[in-house]
């Protein structure tokens, strides 16, 4: 049987005799030669078939190939510094595998035309590289947890209730009743962390958001951690540790995904290298005051503020103490200048990518949490369970969540959240 190689082996071993198989990248061709950029999971390679090598009839099928038709090589590689990744390969004997129609997708189409072929757009060298780097931001938080001895975490996706503002739950049809869709694992994490103590989860999560921003999906995947007897500032190094971690294994490992992307990766290297900056609100006020920009107390900072804010760093901006009016129930507050103020933080990536990271200290005041939810329009009773946590045995713990796509789409140089996840949901768009 053939062994085929992949591009990348191929071209790694450089020269002799090789079988790659693929996809047809690109093709061009005259009556004398026909040239055939190959695709695969791993690289592109230029192919060359001659009708002196191949023969008349076989020459006469590669003429006629299109796009996206794949196919089997089988030939000798060789050096050629003007073939787009370095190396060709002389075609000896060629076969179809999977003929292709005239491929939809060419140049210059509209992003919207692009999405609604998203299951043919998926090949592109683009998406293809983004889907490489995601995968890679995805085993590094599991490898930076798995080697602190945390443990991977099931949480449900049907929840009863809300943990992160009704307006955007999802409800879903329940056998006679209804539920909802999780946007946030952690309150069953939360449940977890008094059995096991350190636990992390990547899960899907679905928001109903109805602002179109280019930072927005309906259904997202986080990457959440919780952990007993943690406070803030374990947390925040957590958070440093783990962003660190992801920033060094693209950079390491996915040199070719980024060059494809045409990502300057002097701008995520500061990331690596300096610490990130910590800030409280509070100081986030003081600097937008000097840009100009007034920022009343206890007003959520807004994207345009983010990203303000965001002009004065390279790395990532560690905002912590927001004041408690603008948080959800379960973070606690403290008070400092006669003003209440949570243990709590988000996380705001460079160049405009804005919030990446959220989480908390978690509230063990249940008094405190009933009222929120009451004065939120909540029954209480629905958390009953969550507050039976704080009545047996409970603990400090600490938490936070990190949008994965938010983070590749900074790690990349994206424009739009959607291209960092295969099939996007938003509030306009939910096939194919
Ligand atoms: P934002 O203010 O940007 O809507 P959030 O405060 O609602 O974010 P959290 O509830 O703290 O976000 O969720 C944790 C992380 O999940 C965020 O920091 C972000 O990276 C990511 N995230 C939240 N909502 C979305 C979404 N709709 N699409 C993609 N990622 C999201
Ligand atoms: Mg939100």
């Amino acid at each position: 049987m053939t062994k085929f190689l992949t591009i990348q082996e191929a071209m790694a071993k450089g020269k002799g005799s090789v079988s790659v198989r693929g996809w047809v990248y690109r093709e061009r061709g005259s009556a004398k030669v026909k040239f055939v950029v190959l695709r695969d999971g791993t690289d592109i390679l230029q192919c060359v078939i001659k009708p002196d090598v191949v023969g008349a009839d076989a020459f006469e099928i590669a003429d006629k190939l299109q796009v996206e038709a794949s196919i089997e090589l089988h030939g000798t590689i060789k050096k050629d510094e003007r073939a787009p990744t370095g190396f060709e390969l002389q075609v000896e004997k060629f076969a179809v595998i999977g003929p292709s129609d005239k491929f939809p997708i060419t140049k210059d189409q509209s992003p919207e035309f692009l999405l609604d072929k998203r299951h043919l757009a998926l090949r592109s060298r683009k998406l293809q590289a983004v889907l490489k780097v995601k995968a890679k931001v995805m085993q590094a938080w599991r490898e930076f947890y798995d080697k602190q001895g945390f443990l991977e975490y099931t949480p449900p996706i049907f929840q009863p209730s809300q943990c992160e503002g009704g307006s955007t739950l999802f409800e879903v049809k329940y056998y006679k009743t209804k539920t909802y869709l999780t946007q946030s694992w952690q309150l069953y994490g939360e449940a977890g962390t008094f059995s096991y103590e350190k636990l992390y989860c990547l899960s899907p999560c679905f928001r109903a958001e109805t602002s179109k921003t280019s930072r927005h999906l309906s259904e997202f995947w986080m990457a959440e951690m919780e952990q007993a007897w943690l406070e803030l500032p374990g947390m925040l190094d957590s958070i440093e540790g783990v962003l660190k971690h992801m920033v060094k294994r693209v950079l390491e490992d996915c040199q070719d995904a980024l060059q494809v992307l045409g990502r300057d990766v002097k701008k995520i290297e500061p990331s690596l290298k300096k610490p990130f900056v910590r800030m409280k609100y509070k100081d986030c006020l003081k600097l937008l005051e000097k840009d100009g920009i007034t920022v009343k107390w206890g007003k959520d900072l807004r994207t345009v503020e983010e990203d303000k804010i965001m002009e004065h760093f390279d790395v990532p901006v560690i905002v912590t103490h927001y004041p408690k009016e603008a948080m959800a129930f379960y973070k606690p507050p403290i008070e400092e200048g006669g003003k209440e103020v949570c243990l709590c933080v988000d996380v705001l990536a460079p160049e405009g990518y804005g919030e990446i990271v959220g989480g908390s200290q978690r509230s063990l005041d249940i008094e405190r949490m009933t009222k929120e939810l009451k004065a939120m329009g909540e029954d209480p009773k629905a958390y009953d369970w969550y507050f039976d946590l704080r009545r047996y045995g409970s603990v400090p713990h600490s938490g936070y969540g990190l949008g994965v796509e938010r983070v590749v789409a900074w790690l990349c140089g994206l424009e739009n959240i959607k291209d960092a996840i295969p099939f996007p949901r938003t509030m306009l768009r939910w096939t194919p």
